[in-house]
Parts: C-alpha cells; structure tokens; sequence
C-alpha cells in the first residue's frame, strides 16, 4: 500500500479500549464510559479488514489495545491471525499482568515469538502509583518467564515522567547490561483530558546525556527493517539493545509505515492525528472487498507528513486516548 512516497506494509490492531490498569499517563482525568460491546469490532470483522489489508500490502501485524489479554477468546484470534499465510511478522504489546508462562508458552506455540511490556519502574510502589494497580511482581514476572522462555527480542516500554520515573533511567537501562532486553525509552506524548496534561516531558536527548553520564558511551546500531521508529542504541559489551521513541523532539513521521484499526474498527492513520475513517459500518451493511479496498485505500491518503504535538503553535491534541486508539 502505498501513501505519498511511503510503503505502508505495518497495521496496527487495538482489539479492545479496556484495561486491567489505570496508567495515568494513558487513561482520561475525568470518568469515562467505555465503548458499548456491540460497538466494537468482532474478531472475524478484524480478521476479515486484516485479510483485505494484507492483500494490499500489509505484511506485518501488531496486537495492541487497551490490554488485548483482558479480551475474551483473544488466544483464539491470535491463532487465526497466525494462519494468515500474508504475515510475516506478528507480535503483542502487554501490560503483562494477565500472562502466565503457560499462556506464553501457547503465544510461542502459535508462532507469536514477541512481546513488547510496558514497565515505567522497578519499584513496586511507584508501579502502584502510576498503574493504579499493585502489580509489579507479576509484571516482571512475565517478562522473566517471557525471556526464560526464549522469546526474542523481550522489548520493554518505558514512558519517561519528569519528577515521577526519571530518577531510575538509568537503573531501567541497566538491564541491557545484564539481559538481552530492548529496553525502549518513550517520550510522553499529551493526549486529550489527561490528569498529566502539565506533565513536564523529558525529551530524548536529556535522557541520553544522563545515561552517558552515569553509564558510558552509547554506540548507535544500524536500523533495521523491523525497527519501527526507534532509534537504537547500545551499551559497550551489552547483550541488550536501547532505543528511544521520539513523537515530540524528532518527528518520524514521513518514514511511519503504519495503519491503525481502532477497537471500533475505525482506521486511524495516524497515532497523533484526529483523522478516522469508519470501515467497520460499510463492512456490517454489507459493502464489497473492492469496496472495503477503497476505503483503506482512501484512509492512507489522509496519512500525515508531521504532527504538531510539542510544538508552541496551536496544538494538533488528539482528543481520543491511547486506550481506545491503540498506542
Ligand atoms: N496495555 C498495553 C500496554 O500497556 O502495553 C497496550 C496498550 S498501551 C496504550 C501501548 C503503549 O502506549 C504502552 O507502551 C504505553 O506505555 C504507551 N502509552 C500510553 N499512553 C502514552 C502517552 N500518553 N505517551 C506515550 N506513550 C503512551
Ligand atoms: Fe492500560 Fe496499557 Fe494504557 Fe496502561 S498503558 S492504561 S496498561 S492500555
């Protein structure tokens, strides 16, 4: 599929805008409804937008959400998501906490051999305060029954939060020193009614001068096909890998090569932009696959060259949250 000068070959899948956690950086200040069930996309409507996405290009697939282990019968759509001959490449993003080492063990069996956590500290109390929830253990447990059991890369998510986890960049970043880990910094991205709407962001190169500062020098890799937009780094002799997102200091967008179908079956090409185009209504009422290709394909022409979150002018915010689009 093509957009502008961009092959887009990446679609991102929210299977669900509800979670086990209350990540104060993701969910909404005030309270919240959730998306109505018959609102939100069925597995065979996802796998079906799936299998036209792929005949137009699509070869890789990430399973995001809300948190897609809290969806009833996920480890049956996974399995058919794994028959899809088109993908060559299909992976989940995890809070974790729901992931015992059997499920893991199932996740390998099908194929499905990475798993991107999100963990923003080691310590126990602090994981409460930003999740919401007691948790820690249990999430580091499944990262370490996820590397005991070989899957590879383990890539861990880190959003860093000025005054709140900034203090441990370098105990996070520590583990590539010990474990073959992706360890991936993210910059705090303002989303909509977010109770850390005046959260205070630490942009990429602060965190790297504090880790070169407490850890030594940090030699760039050479980027590869399924890199995404991190940028990647390492640690002298380390078996992991350090990477960094980038959304607010340097836009990666003429190079995003991602769509996204949001749980309501909208298809969002842009994280960072408003624009969603419904594919899961024409797709109820009956429309063609040539028809359903249009609509993709019209979709992609709204892909965005550069957002405008970060910046001093009017901001581009986008009103959703990570939750229902699918960070
Ligand atoms: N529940 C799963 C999880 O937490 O990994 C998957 C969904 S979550 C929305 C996907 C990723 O988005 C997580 O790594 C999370 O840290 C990140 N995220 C959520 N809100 C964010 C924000 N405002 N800025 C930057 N990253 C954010
Ligand atoms: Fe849930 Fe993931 Fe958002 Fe945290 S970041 S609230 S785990 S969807």
């Amino acid at each position: 599929m093509i957009a502008g000068t961009r092959s887009i070959n990446y679609l991102r899948i929210s299977v669900t805008d509800r979670c086990n956690f209350r990540c104060r950086y993701c969910m909404p200040a005030s309270p919240f409804a959730v998306i109505p069930h018959q609102e939100i996309a069925r597995y065979e409507e996802i796998l079906k937008i799936t299998r036209l996405a792929c005949e137009m290009g699509i070869t890789k697939v990430r399973v995001t959400g809300g948190e897609p282990f809290v969806r009833k019968d996920i480890f049956s759509f996974l399995e058919q998501l794994c028959r899809m001959d088109a993908l060559s490449d299909i992976s989940i993003t995890t809070n974790g906490a729901l992931l015992s080492r059997d499920k893991m063990q199932k996740l390998l069996d099908m194929g499905i051999k990475r798993l991107n956590f999100s963990l923003d500290t080691l310590n126990p109390e602090k994981f409460a305060f930003i999740t919401g929830r007691d948790r820690f253990d249990r999430v580091w447990d499944a990262i370490m029954a996820a590397h005991d059991l070989g899957m590879t890369p383990v890539k861990i998510n880190t959003v860093v939060l000025r005054g709140i986890n900034d203090n441990e960049i370098i105990s996070i970043a520590e583990l590539t020193r010990s474990y073959p880990f992706h360890i991936r910094f993210i910059e705090y991205m303002p989303m909509g009614d977010s109770p850390m709407e005046k959260q205070q962001q630490v942009l990429t190169n602060e965190i790297i001068q504090i880790l070169e500062s407490g850890l030594g020098t940090l030699s760039p890799l050479a980027h590869k096909a399924n890199d995404g937009p991190a940028k990647k780094f390492q640690f002298k002799g380390a078996p992991g890998v350090v990477g960094f997102i980038t959304p607010i200091s340097s836009h990666f967008c003429s190079e995003c090569n991602r769509l996204r179908l949001t749980s309501r079956g909208f298809l969002r090409p842009c994280l960072l932009n408003n624009y969603e185009k419904d594919i899961l209504t024409p797709l109820r009422n009956g429309a063609t696959d040539a028809q359903l290709k249009d609509i993709i394909h019209g979709a992609l022409q709204h892909k965005p060259l550069f957002h405008t979150l970060g910046e001093t002018r009017p901001r581009d915010i986008p009103i959703s949250h990570m939750t229902s689009i699918g960070g």
